[in-house]
């Protein structure tokens, strides 16, 4: 439990990054930050008991610019709402085509690479989709830059989610216990 990620937010709220519970505390002991969570109960030491922060908000204002979507297959199938671009077939069973093959000249960008399934992928081989006969469902094309894109792959903490407006409606996860626990 003491391993669980704190949610860090910025001096307006937020959300800006994840620290260890140890860091955590050190931002709070030295006035830089307040806990506005701590679901997680009381740190016990023979000096003093100290609330266990799981969200704490930072004093000051952080600027910093809307990170850049890295390329790598979990954003590539994120993308893609995990659906292969060629047959629409939903799964998390994908691999990763290049559109322009690599044989042929094509790159690893964001825009020559699409998700397919192996049956598709295997069928397409070392051909364009022209030669191919298959053909893409949608344009690719990088992903538009999102502030909050590095919390889409990290488990969330229930405690979390009301301070991320992009959670809204996302059902619970069954990991309930866990977080609570
Ligand atoms: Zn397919």
């Amino acid at each position: 439990m003491l391993n669980l990620p704190v949610l860090v937010l910025n001096q307006n709220y937020e959300p800006l990054n994840l620290c260890s519970k140890r860091r955590a505390v050190v931002l709070v002991l030295n006035e830089r930050a307040q806990i506005l969570e701590n679901g997680l109960g009381m740190f016990h030491s023979t000096a003093s008991n100290f609330p266990i922060p799981s969200v704490i908000r930072l004093f000051h204002l952080v600027r910093r610019p809307i990170p850049i979507r890295r390329l790598s297959r979990r954003e590539v199938f994120l993308r893609d709402g995990y659906t292969c671009q060629y047959c629409g077939l939903i799964t998390k069973n994908l691999t990763l085509d290049h559109v322009i093959p690599r044989v042929r000249g094509g790159t690893h960008v964001w825009d020559n690479i699409v998700s397919a399934c192996s049956k598709c992928n295997h069928r397409k081989a070392g051909r364009t989709p022209k030669e191919a006969g298959m053909l893409l469902m949608k344009e690719t094309k990088a992903p538009a830059a999102h502030p909050y894109a590095m919390f889409f792959h990290r488990p969330i903490l229930d405690e979390w989610r009301k301070f991320m407006p992009w959670m809204a409606g996302v059902p619970v996860s069954s990991d309930k216990a866990v977080a609570a626990g």
